[in-house]
C-alpha cells in the first residue's frame, strides 16, 4: 500500500501542478464535481490514475436512480413524489438510512434529471417493465429496486425510477448505457475548460495552515505535488479492491469476485482518515446475484434447508444481499419445466446469467434427494407453495399474482450457492454539500468528496441506480461547494 500519511505544505519546495479545486478520479462523482466548480467560476484540475476518463461509471450499467416527478417519469405516465420516492428510500436502503440525506436527494432528484440532460445526457422515453439486472435495448425507465414488489408495495406506493441512458447496440461493460452518461458529461466538464492530468495516481493529502493545500501523486515513477488553492475533492471510488480493508470491515465480500474497478483501492478513504476523517456504514454491500430474474420469478428460490426466504420476483440485488448477508451464500432456484421454457423464451435484459439446471427429476422427493436436501424439507416448501398459488397468493412473502403458478412435474433445480458478487458501500462522512467531516465533528476545512468512496444514500440495503445517483448528486455538490471555499472561509452552507 502507498503512504497515505500527510504531508506538510512547509516541505513542499515547488508544486508540479496547481488550480483553486483538484479532483481526485475522473468517474461519475469526479466529472460531476469538476463541472460544477468550473460553472462557479474555479480553474478546476482533474487527476485520474488510468490512461482516460470513466472509471466504473463508464462499465456500469447505467441505471440512475432518479424520482419524484422527473420529465421522463412523467411522459411515461408515472405519479412520483418526492415523499414517496423518500419512504421507499428510507425503506430500502437502510438499516439506519440517514433519512436527511435520503430527503435532500428526493427533493433535488427531479432537478438532477433536468441537469444531466442539460448535459447532453439522453433518455428515451419508454418502459421495461419485466424483471431484470438492466434493460434489454434503449429503454430509458424501469423498476430498479423492487419499488413494486413485497414488502415495500404494500404501504409505498411504487414508481420507477431506474434511469437508462440511451445507448446504441447495447453492450453492457463497452459503451454501454455507463459509458452514455459519461461521455457527454466528460465533454461539458472539458467545453467549461477543465483540466485533466491522465497516469497521475493520489496517494496523500497535502496539509498547512490549518487546512488541506493539496495533493502529493505520482506519475511515471515521479512525485508530484500539487496545490489546490481553494479545495481538494476525493473522487476515486470505494474499497472493494483493498483486501485488507474488506478483510477489516465487510468481511462477507471477502474472496467473493468484485463488481468494481481494481482503482477502488480505498485509497481516499485513507488518505482522509489519516487527517482525521470520520467514516460509516463500512461493512453494507452492494450485491450482485448471478440468477436470471426471469427464471428466479417463475420458480421458488429455497436455502442450504429447502425453505423459501424472499420474494423471487424482487429486485435480484435483494434476492443477493439476502443470500450472501443472511443465507451463508446459500441459495437453489427450484422451477418446473413450464416456467423454465417460458422464461427463456422471454425476451430478457441478461441472458449471460443462465446456467443449464444442475439437477432434474419427475419428483420434488428425488429432486430433493439429488439435492441433498432432508427428506421432506423441500417437499413441505413446495406443498405450501403450490397450495396458495393455487388461489393466486403468497402470504408468507408475498409475490404477485402475476408470477404465482403452482409447481408442476417435472422439475429442475439450479445449484446457487456461492453465485454473489459485490462492492462496498461505505465510506467518508461528509455533510449535504460534500465536507468531509472530522472524526471530532465539523468539516475539514478544504476537503470534500463524493462518489463511492463515501457513505452515500445506501446504509445497507441498496438499488440500482443509487451509486450512479449520489455520485453525480454530491459530486455536483462537493465541486460547488469546493469551488465556494476561499482561505477563511470553511463553514459553506449549502445552496
Ligand atoms: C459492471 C458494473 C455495473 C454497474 N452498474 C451500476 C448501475 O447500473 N448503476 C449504479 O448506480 N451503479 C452501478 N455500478 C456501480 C458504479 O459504477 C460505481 O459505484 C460508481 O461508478 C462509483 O462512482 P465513483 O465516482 O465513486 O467511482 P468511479 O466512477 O469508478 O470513478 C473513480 C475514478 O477514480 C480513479 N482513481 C482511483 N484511484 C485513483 C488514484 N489514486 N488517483 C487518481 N485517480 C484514481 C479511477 O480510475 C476512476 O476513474 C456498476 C458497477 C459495475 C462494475
Amino acid at each position: 500500500m502507498q503512504d497515505v500519511r500527510p504531508v506538510q505544505a512547509g516541505v513542499v519546495e515547488e508544486w508540479d501542478l496547481e488550480a483553486d479545486v483538484v479532483v481526485a478520479g475522473y468517474g461519475i462523482a469526479g466529472v460531476c464535481a469538476a463541472i460544477e466548480a468550473a460553472r462557479a467560476g474555479a480553474e478546476v484540475l482533474v487527476l485520474e490514475r488510468t490512461g482516460g476518463w470513466g472509471g466504473a461509471a463508464a462499465l456500469s450499467g447505467g441505471w440512475i436512480y432518479l424520482g419524484g416527478g422527473t420529465a421522463l417519469q412523467r411522459a411515461l405516465g408515472f405519479d412520483d413524489t418526492p415523499e414517496a420516492m423518500a419512504r421507499f428510500m428510507s425503506a430500502a436502503l437502510g438499516p439506519a438510512a440517514d433519512d436527511a440525506r435520503i430527503g435532500d436527494y428526493c427533493a433535488g432528484s427531479a432537478g438532477h434529471y433536468d441537469w444531466l440532460v442539460d448535459c447532453g445526457v439522453e433518455f428515451k422515453p419508454e418502459f421495461w417493465s419485466q424483471p431484470g439486472w438492466e434493460v434489454p435495448h434503449d429503454e430509458g425507465l424501469g423498476y430498479s429496486g423492487g419499488e413494486n414488489s413485497a414488502p415495500f408495495r404494500a404501504d409505498i406506493p411504487p414508481a420507477p425510477r431506474g434511469h437508462v441512458p440511451r445507448m446504441q447496440g447495447k453492450r453492457t461493460g463497452v459503451r454501454g448505457a455507463g459509458y452514455m452518461l459519461m461521455r457527454p458529461l466528460a465533454e461539458t466538464a472539458e467545453s467549461l475548460g477543465v483540466r485533466a492530468e491522465f497516469d497521475v495516481r493520489v496517494s496523500a493529502l497535502v496539509t498547512g495552515d490549518g487546512r488541506i493545500a493539496g495533493l502529493r501523486a505520482r506519475r511515471y515513477g515521479r512525485d508530484l505535488t500539487v496545490r489546490a488553492r481553494r479545495g481538494v475533492v476525493l473522487a476515486t471510488g470505494g474499497f472493494t479492491y483493498n483486501a485488507d480493508m474488506v478483510a477489516a470491515h465487510a468481511p462477507r465480500l471477502a474472496g467473493r469476485p468484485a463488481a468494481a474497478i481494481e482503482e477502488h483501492d480505498g485509497v481516499s478513504i485513507l488518505m482522509a482518515q489519516a487527517v482525521g476523517a470520520a467514516v460509516a456504514h463500512m461493512d453494507a454491500t452492494e450485491v450482485a446475484f448471478f440468477g436470471d430474474p426471469q427464471l428466479l420469478a417463475r420458480g421458488i428460490v429455497v436455502n442450504g434447508r429447502g425453505q423459501r426466504f424472499i420474494a423471487e420476483d424482487t429486485y435480484p440485488g435483494r434476492i443477493g444481499q439476502a443470500v450472501l448477508l443472511d443465507q451463508g451464500n446459500e441459495a437453489f432456484l427450484v422451477i418446473d419445466e413450464a416456467g423454465h421454457d417460458e422464461g427463456v423464451a422471454t425476451a430478457t435484459s441478461t441472458p449471460f446469467f443462465r446456467q443449464p439446471p444442475t439437477w432434474a427429476a419427475g419428483s420434488i422427493a428425488e429432486l430433493e434427494a439429488d439435492m441433498g436436501l432432508p427428506a421432506g424439507a423441500l417437499q413441505g416448501t413446495v406443498d405450501m407453495y403450490n397450495a396458495y398459488a393455487e388461489c393466486g397468493e403468497d402470504p408468507l412473502l408475498g409475490k404477485k399474482r402475476e408470477w404465482l403458478r403452482p409447481l408442476r412435474s417435472p422439475f429442475a433445480a439450479f445449484d446457487m450457492r456461492g453465485f454473489t458478487a459485490g462492492f462496498t458501500l461505505g465510506g467518508l462522512r461528509c455533510d449535504l454539500d460534500g465536507r468531509v467531516q472530522h472524526v471530532a465533528g465539523g468539516p475539514i476545512d478544504g476537503l470534500y468528496a463524493a462518489g463511492r468512496c463515501t457513505w452515500g444514500l445506501a446504509s445497507g440495503g441498496y438499488a440500482s441506480g443509487t451509486s450512479l445517483g449520489d455520485g453525480s448528486f454530491y459530486g455536483r455538490r462537493a465541486g460547488a461547494a469546493a469551488a465556494r471555499r476561499t482561505s477563511g472561509d470553511a463553514e459553506v452552507p449549502h445552496a
